[in-house]
């Protein structure tokens, strides 16, 4: 295969954060170097990579050095100016590429996709003034959900209108800008599939993936997810048909709500690995970090064959009380701690997560929600 990039080669990852960091875990031991490129110095992905650019996504010249000394670039964060990417891609192969991020950096654009491609979605409408807003609450209907187009994740800037009377705060908390507005889902799971795209085409999935959030932002996972067969290859067409569409190189996790009639709504595209695929860690014979890094190194994909397993995210709030109890939660021998070097505990801030594998979905969640549980000092 002459497009692989061989061992030795350097990879190189746009953001710097915990998803940086675990890519860099996973390339290492196959022998890839990494150089990491973010604004922030000592960042959790720059502890552990072999080579750190501190610069800003605008610095032209810093990016097109970053470029001219990596073999390929991926990111960790979807969020990277396209035209940054634009530059690095100018010089290197940046997978996935700037192209993948015009659609799913913008949501308007991400559902619109899978509109064409007969995939069902939330109904939604484009708003840019207030009187938009109502024209579009008239055919989306109440409740529903107002979000920017742009830079939104984790429930930021989102809103949501159960009344009438909530349309002004809901405008102006977006910032009155550009948004969509999005009829709310009575969802009865929210469900991801974490896939993989290789250069040759070649697509592998962990299955199905059940998520619940807190506030917006995810707080357990469980594989696989508590859905018959046919819900879980129904969501695992669509992933592959949008990865196909796009030509994703890398991974891609597709979140969805699933109604309790069965149907299944995509809510989101995330062009990187994905807080819901942690699991495969410890779950998977080839986590989502090994087959990211494989695919963008045109290296076969790896097997990955699962067992039932679990993740708890840790979020900030934990260390409220002071430094949690490590040695209480893993006294759980299939407990299994992540931190990502973060070294102020805010609230609400991804500090690290635990894994915990099990004879069922259902019991590695058990005890993995003890284990967390156990980290509080009583
Ligand atoms: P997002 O940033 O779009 O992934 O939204 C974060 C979370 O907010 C989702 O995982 C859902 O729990 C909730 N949410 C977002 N959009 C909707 C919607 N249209 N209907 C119901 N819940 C939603």
């Amino acid at each position: 295969m002459t497009t692989m990039i061989r061992p030795g080669g350097t990879i190189g990852i746009f953001g710097n954060g915990q998803l940086g960091r675990m890519i860099a875990l996973a390339a290492q031991p196959m022998g890839y170097r990494v150089h990491v490129f973010g604004p922030e110095a000592g960042s959790p992905a720059a502890q552990v990579a072999d080579e750190e650019t501190v610069a800003r996504y605008d610095d032209r010249t810093a990016v097109e050095r970053f470029a001219r000394r990596c073999d390929v670039i991926t990111l960790e964060f979807e969020n990277i100016p396209v035209e940054t990417v634009r530059w690095a891609e100018a010089i290197t192969p940046v997978r996935p590429s700037s192209g993948v991020l015009e659609v799913t950096q913008h949501r308007v654009r991400e559902k619109t996709l899978c509109v064409d491609l007969e995939i069902g979605v939330p109904s939604f409408a484009s708003v840019d003034s207030l009187e938009s807003l109502h024209d579009a609450l008239r055919g989306v209907g109440l409740p529903a959900v107002l979000k920017t187009t742009t830079l939104g994740y984790d429930g930021k800037g989102q809103a949501k209108i159960a009344t009438a009377s909530d349309v002004p705060g809901a405008w102006s908390s977006i910032g009155a800008r550009e948004g969509i507005l999005e009829s709310f889902v009575a969802f009865d799971k929210e469900v991801s599939v974490v896939a993989a795209r290789g250069l040759d085409g070649s697509f592998t999935n962990w299955g199905l993936m059940e998520n619940v959030h807190a506030n917006h932002v995810l707080d357990t996972t469980v594989a696989p997810a508590a859905v018959d067969d046919q819900t879980a290859d129904h969501a695992i067409e669509i992933a592959r048909q949008i990865l196909e569409h796009l030509d994703v190189v890398g991974v891609m996790c597709v979140e969805m709500f699933l109604g309790a009639d069965g149907a299944i709504l995509v809510n989101e595209l995330a062009p990187r690995v994905h807080n819901s695929g942690h699991l495969t860690i410890e779950a998977a014979f080839t986590s989502q970090f090994e087959q990211h890094v494989r695919a963008i190194c045109g290296v076969p994909p790896g097997a990955t064959t699962m067992r039932p397993s679990a993740m708890a995210n840790l979020l900030g709030d934990l260390w409220a009380g002071g430094e949690p109890q490590w040695d209480v939660a893993l006294a759980d021998g299939d407990v299994k701690l992540h931190l990502y070097g973060k070294s102020e505990a805010r609230a609400g801030r991804k500090m690290g997560h635990l894994t915990a594998l099990g004879a069922t979905g259902a019991e590695a969640l058990a005890r993995v929600v003890a284990a967390r549980g156990a980290l509080r000092k009583a």
